[in-house]
């Protein structure tokens, strides 16, 4: 008999439907159910549950759930919302997902590189002026987090010739990328980045974490990329120092609340661009293969992959 995986998932309908069919191709032994059709013996038996985005009271209709597979890399909201002693967490690792952000991140830093924002600028006021271009190798890029995300940037952006440096929680070697980790040596990238990318999870210690004190340790003229969380830098204090002119200008993909209010001043400020959560999505096919080959494996083996840590946050 197949198995029955629950999908469990704050989505529209019409998504659902095309997610079910997509992870049933990947997974073709095994039946994939939403959670509003599984029987209640189906809900008592269930050892582990597809999610994305899911509602805390479903998971806990399924008392004997040994684990969750994220859809999502970013697992913050499931990590603050589901009991510690709850089903264990695997997040969404897809090698794809890391070249599509790291095609972002590029991307991002070339239209900074190239100072697209302000001959944008300059059309708007027929300005014809040219502006003295720096070679990649004289550009510092610093990259906050270096995990599975960052570690791709960090090789994307060393293509180019851009220097690159990076910042993670415990101490990491790359070749080619000055490496900076724990809260001691935060200040030392940030000093000397000409462009500060963030790629790091939203944690206890990484809330706030780009506060005032912190970003005006960042050069003078310096950008900032953010494609990790809205929450890791403090919206005022990145105002105040666009404001300033401290900093040149913030590109902007995660925000606080999502979709961004209509009110947010970030919509019409001049040194910010906005993205609607963009730069690194969950691609259905490559996600449906790795979450079927992790399910596939555990249903034959008991194996479990590497989970998130629960004290750490990530
Ligand atoms: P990951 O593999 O877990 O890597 C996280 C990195 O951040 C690691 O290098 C880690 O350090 C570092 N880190 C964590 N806490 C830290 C701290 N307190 N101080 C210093 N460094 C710290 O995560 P990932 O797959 O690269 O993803 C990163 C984040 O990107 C996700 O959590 C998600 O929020 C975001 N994301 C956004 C999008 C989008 O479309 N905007 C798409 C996908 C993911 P260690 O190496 O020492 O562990």
């Amino acid at each position: 008999m197949s198995s029955v995986i629950p999908f469990v998932a704050k989505t529209s309908d019409a998504d659902r439907r095309v997610w079910i069919e997509a992870l049933s191709q990947a997974l073709p032994d095994c039946r994939i159910v939403g959670f509003e059709e599984l029987t209640e013996p189906e809900r008592q038996s269930a050892k582990v549950a597809i999610v994305a985005d899911p509602d805390p009271a479903e998971i806990a209709c399924m008392p004997n759930l040994q684990w969750i597979h994220s859809l999502w890399a970013g697992v913050e909201r499931i990590v603050s919302e589901l009991p510690v002693d709850g089903p264990k967490i695997v997040r969404l690792e897809d090698p794809q997902m890391a070249r599509t952000m790291a095609e972002a991140v590029l991307a991002w830093t070339l239209y900074l590189h190239r100072d697209m924002p302000r001959y944008r600028r300059q059309q708007e006021e027929r300005i014809w002026k040219e502006h003295e271009l720096p070679l990649p190798s004289e550009r510092t890029i610093g990259i906050l987090g270096l995990g599975a995300l960052g570690r791709i940037a960090a090789v994307k952006l060393l293509e180019q010739d851009f220097r690159v440096c990076g910042w993670s929680r415990s101490e990491r070697t790359m070749v080619g990328v000055e490496a900076f980790h724990g809260a001691g040596e935060l200040g030392l990238l940030l000093e000397k980045s000409d462009i500060v990318v963030v790629l790091m999870p939203l944690t206890a210690e990484t809330r706030g974490l780009l506060n005032t004190d912190r970003l005006s340790k960042m050069r003078k003229g310096a950008s900032l990329i953010n494609f990790a969380r809205g929450p890791i830098v403090d919206d005022d204090a990145l105002l105040a120092q666009l404001d300033s002119g401290h900093l040149s200008h913030a590109v902007l993909d995660v925000f606080d609340e999502e979709p961004l209010a209509q009110s947010s001043p970030f919509w019409s400020h001049p040194a910010v661009t906005v993205l609607p959560h963009i730069s690194g999505p969950t691609n259905r096919t490559t996600a449906s293969a790795i979450v079927a080959a992790n399910i596939g494996n555990y249903l034959k083996t008991g194996q479990i992959p590497a989970c998130v840590d629960r004290v750490r946050g990530y």
